[in-house]
């Protein structure tokens, strides 16, 4: 396809250059809706939201994303927050009878449905109820969240391996699977899902690990909409300095070094707050004059 340079492409050129997929009725399509920020949709979560007739939403999905939705769209909330929404029960039944009735149901979840989303539990109860569906996924907020803050989940320099964990169980308590120890001893660069309520606790897991209490911490909430907020700490501190600032969820907690590079790239607050950005948040110009030796990672 042909196009002058600075003509704007219409939604249907990128359907067309793209070859996004109708949506059918009777179909289900599993989407992830990003960690907030619309810009950070998927085409073909756009795609989705332009042809369902009925959108089952999660807690975490922001209006913004939501006004996207076709006029011939009804929302629905299917959250689960705080308990006061529906169980996964009545919301993998309401799936299935709106698919049964000829609709074209999207269900649409916070970052990527298969991270923490529950996702595959919902896809298996479509397949044993023969719903034809698709997964889109999204940018979870694992990454997404990351970036905005300034934080790159991986940097040659720092770490090789990066974990993607869950504080919170369904109960309510500290994962009791999660091998705390295993995971600070392995993982030089760790980010935790909900786990805001149990911050102080993981901390001292992940000492007992043998990381210094002086590791670099951010606690990120809100990330990628308007409200985003982030706080750096240590281990040491992360549960005082989450209480004193009462920071809120969603929120993700990033340990390890990482997080030193935030100084370098912030952009965001770069972008809104003219923050001063450092070309070198490392100091490796420094040590490499002192020693030409590697960085210690912590
Ligand atoms: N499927 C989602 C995760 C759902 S679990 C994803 O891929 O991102 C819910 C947890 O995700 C929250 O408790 C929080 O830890 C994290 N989260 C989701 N959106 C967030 C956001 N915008 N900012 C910070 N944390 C977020």
């Amino acid at each position: 396809m042909s196009r002058s340079r600075n003509e704007p492409i219409e939604w249907a050129g990128v359907k067309h250059a793209a070859g996004l997929p109708v949506f059918e009725p009777g179909w289900v399509w599993l989407v992830g809706a990003g960690p907030g920020d619309p810009g950070l949709l998927t085409l073909h979560a756009l795609n989705a939201l332009n042809q369902a007739d009925v959108v089952l939403y999660d807690a975490l999905v922001d209006e913004s994303i939501l006004a996207l939705a076709g006029q011939q769209a009804s929302c629905i909330y299917a959250g689960k927050r705080s308990g006061d929404g529906a169980t996964q029960q009545q919301v993998t039944d309401g799936m299935v009878a709106l698919a049964r009735e000829g609709k074209r149901v999207l269900r649409l979840k916070g970052g990527d449905p298969f991270v923490f989303g529950r996702g595959g539990e919902e896809a298996l109860a479509l397949v044993s109820a023969q719903i034809p569906f698709r997964i889109v996924p999204g940018v979870t907020s694992g990454i997404g969240g990351l970036a905005y803050a300034g934080i790159p989940a991986t940097h040659r320099d720092i770490n090789h391996v990066v974990s993607f964990v869950t504080g919170h169980m369904a109960g309510g308590d500290v994962p009791d699977t999660v091998n705390w120890r295993a995971l600070g001893e392995a993982s030089p660069v760790i980010v935790i899902y909900m786990g805001l309520k149990h911050i102080g606790r993981i901390a001292t897991e992940i000492i007992a690990a043998g990381r210094s209490a002086e590791v670099p911490v951010a606690i990120i909430s809100n990330a990628t909409t308007a409200k985003q907020l982030v706080i750096e700490t240590t281990l040491a501190r992360a549960q005082a300095d989450a209480s004193a600032s009462g920071i809120r969820g969603p929120a993700l907690i990033v340990v390890g070094d990482a997080v030193r590079l935030r100084p370098g790239l912030d952009w965001l607050s770069a972008a809104l707050h003219g923050r001063k950005l450092e070309a070198d948040p490392l100091g490796k110009s420094r040590l490499r004059k002192k020693s030409a030796g590697a960085l210690p990672v912590s």
